[in-house]
């Protein structure tokens, strides 16, 4: 599986599921060096987004299947976007 470079230490010791749970409010640790590392604080704004997105999505009057639906496929935009697109930064 691909794997991701710690920004401390330079080793690919970032798994994939890691790099696409990024999340602005933890820190990670490599398992190289064990220095913390994260998503840049920017992602904070589009957690905001997301989490908009969810309020309209859970309150709307969709079938409960459907809302289901719709915070899957949010969550794989999400994981995706993290996986592609948001650097690993030093914390
Ligand atoms: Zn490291």
């Amino acid at each position: 599986m691909k794997m991701y470079k710690c920004p401390h230490c330079g080793k690919d010791s970032i798994s994939i599921i890691k790099k696409a749970m990024l999340d602005v409010r933890y820190k990670s640790k490599c398992s190289n060096c064990g220095e913390k590392y994260g998503p840049p604080s920017y992602t904070s704004l589009i957690d905001i987004l997301y989490a908009i997105t969810y309020y309209f999505v859970l309150t709307a009057s969709f079938e409960i299947l459907i809302k289901t639906m719709i915070v899957i496929l949010i969550l794989l935009m999400h994981f995706t976007i993290n996986i592609l697109f948001i650097p690993v930064m030093k914390k």
